[in-house]
C-alpha cells in the first residue's frame, strides 16, 4: 500500500494539517478530509511524501503542525 502524505498550511491560523492519500506512478490521490478531521481542503497531490518522510518533514516544521495530524501520522502502522 503505497500511502503517502500531504501537509497544507492554513494562512488563517498559522497552522499545517495533514492530508492521506494513495500514490500512483507519477501523481497521488488526496482524501479531503485532514487526518485530524477538522478541516476539509482538497490540496495538490504533488509530492506528496510517504509516511517516514513526512514524519521527518513534520519534526522540522515543530508546533507549527496540528498535533492532532501528527497524532494520527504516528497512530497509522500499516
Ligand atoms: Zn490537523
Amino acid at each position: 500500500m503505497n500511502t503517502v502524505y500531504k501537509t497544507k498550511k492554513y494562512e488563517n491560523t498559522g497552522e499545517i494539517h495533514l492530508y492521506k492519500g494513495t500514490r500512483f506512478i507519477s501523481t497521488c490521490t488526496l482524501e479531503n478530509v485532514s487526518l485530524c478531521a477538522s478541516v476539509e481542503d482538497s490540496p495538490s497531490a504533488i509530492s506528496c511524501k510517504d509516511e517516514q518522510e513526512m514524519r521527518v518533514y513534520c519534526a522540522t516544521l515543530g508546533r507549527t503542525v496540528c498535533a492532532n495530524c501528527v497524532g494520527e501520522l504516528y497512530k497509522t502502522l500499516d
